[in-house]
């Protein structure tokens, strides 16, 4: 059977990655037919802007997509087109699994996480208002009035909406998904000793759904920045982790150390029915171009796109073909090697021609 998937390469090494992760899964023998759409800088060269309605259309009609990393300008610019992407299209799950693989370089070997973050609201919801304009003024003045507490003249505004339906939706889907991966315990992660309103809406759904597994998933809460402590001191003591957008962001980049570093960390997106795979890393500008960034990431998040679409003995294949590789450590870029200097590094695409050669 064949399949037709949205491909977005995006900006920076997004091709790069894109080229060898396409490499990959063409040697899989699974017949993909890419439609690949251009997204981010190119586009905006293109067509004014860095996602258009085309794009959406084919993600919406070919219901599984897997893109590279895009830029997004800091503090001013257009908002992020990973954002829109997963508000757009409703991928309320966004999924981070960090996983051991030998031959990489950790703190400490066999983590075992999976990383459930809410996609579309908190603080990433971009709902902003900038200082100097008068939106921003006639906010502050509305809360000055309604709050004892008082907001300055001088601020900007960033609103965080966590919603009943958003929270449960996001804690029942990281449950269904312990359940049906063999997991034992999902830890819900907040600061609603702070956040009472938002972050205990949040808790309090998580602690609502839990009761629905009870006896089949164990549950537990922390606070987030205690969180991040037990994430180095006590790891093993976690297994499945569901966190509002802002957090998730933060905590998926610290697990993604635990597991060697952003070269090798696969995610994905999903919502109701569309699914979109994406590496965590960002565009690296500096190393565009350079066919020298780690292909991992991207081809391990292909993995989850075959698994997702029912291609299992091909998903398994690619994984132990990367496992291979990576535990060999010679076909490996420069961020795998002990010294980042190694003249033996190999590049981007070389290292995804070693991973076809093993499947
Ligand atoms: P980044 O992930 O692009 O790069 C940070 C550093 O991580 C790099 O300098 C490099 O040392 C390392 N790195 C990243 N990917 C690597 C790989 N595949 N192999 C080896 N090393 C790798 O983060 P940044 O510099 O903060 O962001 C750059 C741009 O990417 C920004 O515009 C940001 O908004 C964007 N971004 C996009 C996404 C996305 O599209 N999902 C995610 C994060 C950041």
């Amino acid at each position: 059977m064949s399949h037709t998937v949205t491909l977005l390469p995006g900006d920076g090494i997004g091709p790069e990655v894109a080229n060898a992760m396409r490499l990959c899964v063409d040697a899989t023998g699974v017949k993909i037919n890419w439609e690949v759409q251009e997204v981010g800088e190119k586009s905006i060269a293109k067509n004014g802007k860095p996602l258009t309605d085309e794009v959406l259309e084919s993600i919406r009609r070919n219901k599984t997509a897997i893109k590279g990393p895009i830029t997004t300008p800091v503090g001013k610019g257009f908002r992020s087109v990973n954002v829109q992407l997963r508000q757009s299209l409703d991928l309320f799950a966004c999924v981070r699994p960090c996983l051991y693989y030998e031959g990489t370089k950790t703190p400490i070997k066999n983590v075992n996480l999976m990383i459930f973050r809410e996609n579309t609201e908190d603080l990433y919801a971009g709902i902003e208002f900038d200082l100097g304009t008068g939106e921003c003024d006639r906010l502050r003045d509305l809360i000055n009035e309604m709050s004892p507490k008082k907001i300055k003249q001088d601020s900007a505004i960033s609103i965080k909406p966590i919603s009943r339906s958003g929270s449960k939706r996001i804690v029942k889907f990281a449950f269904d998904w312990a359940v049906k991966a063999g997991r034992k315990k999902v830890t819900a992660v907040h600061k609603a000793n702070i956040m009472k309103f938002t972050d205990g809406l949040f808790l309090k759904c998580a602690q609502e759904v839990a009761k629905e597994y009870e006896g089949k998933i164990e549950f537990s809460d922390n606070i987030v920045d205690n969180m991040c402590m037990q994430l180095i001191q006590s790891t093993f003591l976690y297994d499945c982790l569901v966190l509002p957008n802002l957090y998730g962001d933060i905590v998926s980049d610290l697990c993604a150390g635990l597991v060697g570093g952003l070269g090798i960390a696969p995610g994905a997106n999903y919502g109701d029915e569309i699914a979109l795979f994406e590496p965590v890393h960002g565009s690296a500008p500096k190393y565009a171009g350079k066919n020298k960034v780690n292909p991992t990431a991207t081809i391990l998040s292909a993995v989850w796109m075959l698994r997702h679409l029912k291609e299992e003995a091909a998903a398994d294949r690619l994984d132990k073909a990367v496992r291979t590789v990576l535990k060999e450590g010679k076909d490996v870029t420069y961020d795998l090697k002990a010294d980042r200097n190694d003249p033996t590094a190999v590049g981007t695409m070389q290292m995804a021609e070693a991973i076809c050669k093993k499947l």
